[in-house]
């Protein structure tokens, strides 16, 4: 039964704050015919509107099915704790934004994962949908529930509440499932575990948890994984994209709201060369694939058509290293209207160059800021990471960032990695304080220098996989050295908290016995836990105990390089090997240049 909006949201809609994002109807949503559509499925991002609408993939896929298939995708956000209690007040299910039917109606509920502190979201939204929160309760007449994204590359600490998992980039895998799904009768009783069956052999990159059993010894070591029918992969494989095979989004919807990025994004490559061996994304993203100029030029012209928006931001892991791009950005301001402005995220110090800093300034918003990602404040550090540049790189860089009227600079650092003392860690409040310096030079008291420490979180894949995470007290004694070096009014630090960066750590390194802390949490009241107003630690840390789990063992532990590892399950086609290597190397503060091969 559709929901009426009419009578069953207005009476909510007083009780929220920014009720529009609830109402979905924005410009360029599309709206398909529920009774003819192929296969049904809801979209779903396990944050806020507000942040789920500036994420690429959701308008991307959204995009992808509703345009090119005879399918149809709807979308789905979390509703905030207001929306919630008055959900739960008034007995209103969860609804997809565009056709207004409960999510327990569409045939697939797919979650887009970015980063693991959406985790207690996807049970918040399941329960809010009135669907069972784990996969071996549900039953022919549930939705099949799908996970994708980055932060389900190690797939074991959610595997116990996604019926599938999707291993790698998105847009061929989602197409697959849901022609697949075209070809199962829903009302066969069996359909749901035939339909399962039938991913798990058919569609490569596609990982059905209930199908691989994960071992332990007596002690609790995880052993590694054995499957129910030998006919299985042993591993997942990893799928990617020609990302010149489309384009788009080229009529992205425009959100009813404020959102966090309030412009039109548009992808310029994918992966990295680089190699930084704590950077996760750089190894998950392989190969290099740069998108042609005249198909991102053509994106950018149809998305300020059907848009209305001023700015496009160009999407990168590393925006410098595509080849021409201050040729690309000056063909964009040759086509477009006076009033558009294009940015870049992040960016490499040592690629940055004049013509690149030049073709940005044609936007004409003079004193904008510009952004640079050191990771590490020390020579030493920055070998151990294998970032290679220097201090004077970076001076230089802003100095002539300044120099063209940028009078903000933005400044990624990363506390924590492997080796580093606190010396280390107390030199990037004095890098922060010499590009100060440089920046009062060219604007006086107007100059800012924005300096954002992050804690580092070992990840999967990464060849500091094995690292141990720094405990709270050393991350926090780092923290106030910075602090304490860094006092100039002008400059403005900003770091996570360490508990937050625990938990973070828990839910990347997780093996499977960690989806019952995350349902410990979620009954506690945890969720929007990467939101500092709403995430509880103490309910966190209470969970885990609860679950039976050590969190230190988890995430204090300096892993074995021969220890088998919950996210074995995945090959994304980079050796176990080489990341070996390299953890060696950086241990002995040795680098090894850009992408070293397997
Ligand atoms: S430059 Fe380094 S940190 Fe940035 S995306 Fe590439 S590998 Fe990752």
């Amino acid at each position: 039964m559709p929901i009426a909006t009419t009578v069953e949201l207005e009476p909510l809609l007083d009780r929220v704050k920014k009720p529009a994002q609830y109402l979905g109807g924005e410009h360029n949503a599309r709206s398909k015919p529920w009774e003819t559509a192929a296969t049904r499925m809801a979209l779903c991002f396990p944050d806020a509107y507000e942040i789920g609408m500036s994420n690429l993939a959701m308008n991307l896929l959204y995009e992808l099915v509703n345009d090119q298939t005879s399918h149809l995708c709807d979308r789905c956000f979390a509703p905030l704790p207001d929306m919630a209690d008055a959900m739960r007040d008034n007995g209103v299910q969860l609804w997809g934004w565009e056709s207004r039917r409960r999510l327990g109606e569409f045939d697939i509920v797919g979650f887009s994962m970015s980063y693991e502190s959406g985790n207690t979201n996807v049970l918040e939204m399941l329960d809010l949908a009135g669907i069972p929160l784990e996969s071996k309760n549900r039953t022919d007449s549930d939705p099949i529930i799908l996970g994708g994204g980055s932060a389900v590359t190690n797939p074991e600490p959610m595997a116990d509440f996604f019926d599938l998992i999707a291993i790698g980039e998105g847009e061929e895998l989602l197409l697959r499932i849901l022609d697949l799904h075209e070809e199962f009768d829903r009302s066969t009783t069996g359909w749901r575990d035939s339909f399962l069956d039938a991913c798990a052999h058919r569609i490569p990159g596609i990982y059905v948890p209930a199908r691989y059993r994960p071992k332990y010894n007596e002690d609790g070591a995880f052993l590694g994984h054995s499957r129910v029918d030998p006919q299985l992969p042993a591993q997942i494989e990893r799928q990617y994209v020609d990302i010149n095979s489309f384009v788009g989004p080229e009529r992205p919807v425009v959100p009813n709201t404020g959102v966090v990025h309030d412009r039109v994004a548009i992808e310029l490559d994918r992966g990295c060369a680089r190699a930084c061996r704590f950077c996760q994304a750089g190894y998950l993203y392989r190969p290099v694939r740069q998108r042609r100029a005249d198909l991102v030029e053509k994106t950018v012209e149809s998305c300020m058509t059907t848009t209305g928006q001023s700015e496009v931001s160009l999407l990168s892991l590393n925006a410098v290293d595509y080849e021409g791009l201050d040729q690309l950005i000056d063909n964009v301001y040759d086509t477009s209207e006076e009033y558009v402005r294009v940015s870049i995220p992040s960016t490499r110090v040592e690629t940055f160059n004049v013509d690149i800093a030049n073709a940005l300034q044609r936007g004409g918003k003079r004193g904008g800021s510009l952004t640079f990602a050191p990771e590490a404040a020390t020579p030493r550090m920055r070998e151990v990471i294998n970032k290679e540049i220097s201090d004077e790189d970076l001076l230089t860089t802003c100095d002539m960032a300044f120099g063209r009227g940028f009078r903000t600079i933005k400044l990624y650092f990363m506390i924590g990695q492997p080796t580093e003392t606190l010396e280390d860690s107390e030199a990037i409040a004095h890098l922060a304080n010499r590009v100060m310096e440089i920046g009062r030079r060219h604007h006086g008291n107007k100059a800012k220098v924005n300096v954002t420490v992050s804690t580092f979180i070992p990840k999967p894949f990464t060849p500091f996989q094995w690292h141990p995470q720094d405990r709270s007290e050393i991350i926090q004694a780092k923290q106030k050295a910075c602090l304490e070096i860094a006092r100039d009014r002008n400059i403005h630090l900003m770091w996570h908290d360490p508990e937050e960066s625990h938990i973070e750590a828990l839910l990347a390194l997780g093996d499977r016995r960690v989806g019952r802390a995350i349902k410990g949490a979620w009954e506690r009241g945890c969720r929007f836990d990467g939101w500092t107003e709403h995430f509880k630690p103490a309910s966190w840390f209470e969970a885990i105990d609860a679950a039976g789990l050590d969190l230190s063992w988890y995430i204090h532990r300096q892993r074995s390089v021969e220890e088998p590892l919950p996210w074995d399950i995945v090959d994304i086609f980079v050796t176990k090997r080489m990341l070996q290597r390299e953890y060696a190397r950086a241990i002995e503060a040795g680098t090894s240049g850009p992408a070293p091969s397997n």
